[in-house]
């Protein structure tokens, strides 16, 4: 019987960030979400907070 080892899980890349942990982020003026500015930031990244890994799904 040929099983196949399994493979190691290597770590995904954020695809929000692209791996840097931040993301830049339009700048806004105003309260609630007012007008975005032409001005960015440097924010972190809420989808693998700042690790730059993608997060598991799930399980
Ligand atoms: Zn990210």
């Amino acid at each position: 019987m040929a099983t196949r080892k399994k493979t190691q899980p290597k770590p995904v890349t954020c695809p929000d960030c692209g791996g840097k942990g931040e993301i830049a982020e339009t700048v806004r003026v105003g309260a609630r979400k007012g007008r975005a500015t032409e001005d960015r930031q440097a924010a972190l990244c809420l989808t693998c907070l700042g690790t730059g890994d993608a997060p598991a799904d799930g399980k």
